[in-house]
């Protein structure tokens, strides 16, 4: 039992569900560690929405609405923080959703796709094929889905997948609360916030933004801005941090 007057409240709940799915199997146990990391940036960002970071969820909303075969792409880490989350951005925006796992089993898969149907995501089923140029089970897609997608956002992404996406000519949407990962560094935009922040934020955008400031957005991305600035946000909080 977690009290709700706990100062920490919060990030128990996300852990204890955490915990709970990797006991299922849902998630990794290598998964938890990857939350951990993340627990340890959102901390220095001061577990908000940045200024930079509601600036690269609008840019994530206006490449969604614009593109022409949109996938969001889902782990175990996803599906067990944030699948009513993926739901509502996926009413949204109209993308596939596709599961696509480092530690991959069938099992895993199907367990992960029943979670999030449950939460009514339509699923994008049909059979996996090792498309990607990579050595590890993340190659693993679908040809209509993921492998041919232009624009895939990637919650939680592991680098090298990242970054073969991008060589492919893929629009790439990373949600990382590290700025200095390879995933952060190498995607097309990269949104440094909370993945349960960032996706309803997403959402919002989606459903309110004009063509005017879809064009906008786009004709105006430059990552390297937006990670530099999440960089100064974090360190801009630490000389009065113990104040
Ligand atoms: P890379 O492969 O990109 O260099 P990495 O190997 O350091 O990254 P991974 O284990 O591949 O990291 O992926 C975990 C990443 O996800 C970490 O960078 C972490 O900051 C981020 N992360 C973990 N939990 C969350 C969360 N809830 N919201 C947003 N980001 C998160
Ligand atoms: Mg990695």
């Amino acid at each position: 039992m977690i009290p709700d007057d706990h100062p920490r409240f919060r990030s128990l709940v996300i852990r204890e569900r955490l915990a709970e799915c990797a006991k299922k199997g849902i998630v990794a146990w290598e998964g938890l560690i990857a939350h951990g990391r993340g627990e340890a940036f959102d901390y220095l960002i001061g577990e908000r929405t940045t200024r930079s970071a509601l600036l690269a969820e609008r840019t994530a909303a206006a490449l969604l609405m614009t593109a022409r075969h949109p996938v969001i792409s889902v782990n175990g880490n996803t599906a067990a923080l944030a699948a009513h989350e993926i739901s509502e951005l996926q009413k949204a925006c109209g993308a596939c959703v596709e599961v696509n796992l480092f530690h991959r089993t069938e099992g895993r898969v199907e367990m992960i796709e029943n979670l999030l149907r449950d939460f009514g995501v339509d699923v994008f089923i049909g059979e996996a094929e090792r498309l990607l140029p990579l050595s590890h089970d993340r190659a693993w897609c679908r040809r209509n889905g993921m492998f041919s997608a232009d624009v895939v956002l990637v919650p939680l992404e592991d680098g090298d997948r990242c970054e073969t996406l991008v060589n492919m000519g893929k629009t790439v949407i990373a949600i990382d609360l590290n700025p200095l990962s390879r995933t952060a560094r190498s995607a097309t935009l990269t949104i440094v916030d909370e993945v349960t922040r960032a996706l309803p934020q997403i959402t919002h955008a989606c459903l309110g933004l004009s063509d005017s400031e879809i064009e906008n957005l786009i004709s105006f991305i430059d990552n390297n801005y937006l990670l530099s600035e999440a960089i100064r946000e974090m360190t801009a909080r630490l000389p009065d941090a113990l104040d």
